[in-house]
């Protein structure tokens, strides 16, 4: 009884203290609030606090603390780990979406609800960009802290490699500030180590010049897809670090092999470079925002995961056009291979992204409504990935998978950076409260 009425008391005083808004179960705009993109996840947060600014972070995570609840953290929502976040206080940060350019020292500062599209927005004036998300939608937060592998990646390196400072709020409701010269340990940790360490009020990025941005999207019926995935590994192979994108198969509506080129220069160029694949019998072509366009991804029930590959021999690309092919529910599934190499091998080694050296990442990403095919997408994905074992680093971009056990957590980390890094969890959040993401337990 005295617990329930602290409680009471401890949400009163909340609700009174925050500028953003609260949410309790019974409140009316609980259940608008609480909801995420993947309905595969159906998130009953004891506490919702829709935090305005970093001070009411700072209170909300006292509240927590106060009542003993976990944490919680949700940035752009688009997250797959640890999204079930029942009974524990989320701190919604979908208010916070204030982007800050500073062209002349060609760096940002970013919220922590922000966007990937916030950021391009913002940046595009200028003609600077960061490495953003290959979809829209991406909070900016969970995607840096992640690693991030983007449309720039081979050009820019990992969006992770551009982090310049990170204001936290910490497990002890303390503002803290980490930066090569602040608390570097923890800015190390940082760099992969996700939501494990407090919640990001706003990051600083590098941005690089990008005066020109070109995308095509060519689609072909599918009995050439080993063709288009041959024929767009030859151009990453012999091109320059600025172009990039993906094979998405089967792509949009239809079960077609999309071939995706993004391109850190102007449309004249990226034609040239696609050259090899525009010669392929293809059933359409799209450029610019309305190739952007048609590779967003929203609603409905998703899943998906990631391998890193050795290498993309023939046999490979044979046994990813099948699964391809295979998709047990027509929609809105995609197998994807991503290129890596260029600016991300290149990128700064010591950080806790053990994948860099991968040329090429597999991510079947599956999208569907009925929940009767939950097994089945399921399954498909866990399949996919089974198929290029054989080819896998072992090592895995966090960002790109859920909830996949321990094991996949120290490949996503390295098996070298663990230790370290849950010495850096101890100090920062020795009860672990911010345990919903790819935890790392802190010794
Ligand atoms: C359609 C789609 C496309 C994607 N494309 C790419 C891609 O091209 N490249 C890529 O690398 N990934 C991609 N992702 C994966 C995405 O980057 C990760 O899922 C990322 O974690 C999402 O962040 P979020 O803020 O949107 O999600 P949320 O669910 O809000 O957050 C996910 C986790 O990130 C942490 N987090 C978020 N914000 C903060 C913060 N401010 N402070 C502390 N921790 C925070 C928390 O631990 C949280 O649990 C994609 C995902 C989807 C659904």
């Amino acid at each position: 009884m005295a617990a329930r009425a602290k409680a009471g008391a401890a949400l009163a005083a909340l609700r009174e203290d925050l500028s953003g808004d609260v949410f309790a179960p019974d409140d009316p705009g609980y259940d608008d609030t609480r909801g995420v993109l993947n309905a595969m996840t159906d998130p009953r947060p004891a506490v919702i606090a829709q935090c305005a600014h970093a001070a009411d972070v700072v209170r909300a995570v006292r509240f927590a603390r106060e009542l003993d609840l976990r944490i919680a953290v949700r940035g752009g929502g688009y997250g797959l780990a640890g999204a079930r976040v029942d009974g524990a206080l989320l701190v919604d940060l979908r208010r916070m979406r204030g982007v800050t350019v500073d062209p002349a020292a060609e760096a940002v500062r970013v919220e922590g609800g922000a966007t990937t599209d916030d950021l391009d927005r913002a940046t595009r004036p200028h003609g600077l960009a960061a490495t953003g998300c290959r979809m829209a939608g991406t909070g900016v937060c969970g995607f840096v802290l992640g690693g991030g592998t983007g449309r720039l990646d081979r050009a820019f390196g990992l969006a992770v490699d551009d982090l310049i400072g990170v204001e936290l709020v910490t497990a002890d409701a303390e503002r803290v500030h980490a930066s090569a010269d602040d608390n570097p340990e923890l800015f190390w940790a940082l760099h992969g180590g996700g939501g494990n360490f407090g919640v990001a009020t706003a990051l600083t990025l590098g941005l690089h010049e990008l005066p020109q941005f070109s995308v095509m999207l060519l689609l072909c019926l599918p009995e050439f897809g080993p063709d288009v995935v041959r024929t767009f590994r030859e151009i990453i192979r012999t091109g320059p670090d600025e172009v990039g994108g993906a094979v998405l198969y089967p792509a949009l509506d239809r079960a077609l092999c999309g071939a995706l080129l993004t391109y850190a220069g102007g449309e004249a160029g990226l034609r040239r470079l696609t050259e090899p694949l525009l010669a392929l019998p293809h059933t359409a072509e799209l450029t610019g925002a309305e190739a952007q366009g048609r590779l967003c991804a929203t609603g409905g029930r998703a899943h998906w995961s990631a391998e890193c590959l050795t290498d993309l021999p023939d046999a490979l690309v044979d046994v990813f056009c099948a699964r391809a092919q295979a998709v047990p529910v027509p929609g809105g599934f995609r197998h994807m291979l991503l290129p890596l190499g260029g600016a991300v091998v290149t990128g700064p080694a010591a950080y806790p992204v053990p994948y860099r050296d991968a040329p090429w990442l597999l991510h079947p990403f599956a999208r569907w409504t009925d929940p009767a095919d939950d097994e089945r997408a399921l399954a498909w994905v866990r399949d996919a990935c089974a198929d290029v074992r054989p080819w896998s680093t072992g090592a895995v971009p966090l960002d790109l998978v859920g909830d996949e056990g321990h094991e996949r957590v120290r490949a996503g980390l390295g098996a070298g950076n663990l230790l370290r890094l849950e010495k850096v969890k101890r100090r920062w959040d020795p009860d672990n409260v911010f345990r919903f993401n790819h935890n790392i337990r802190p010794i």
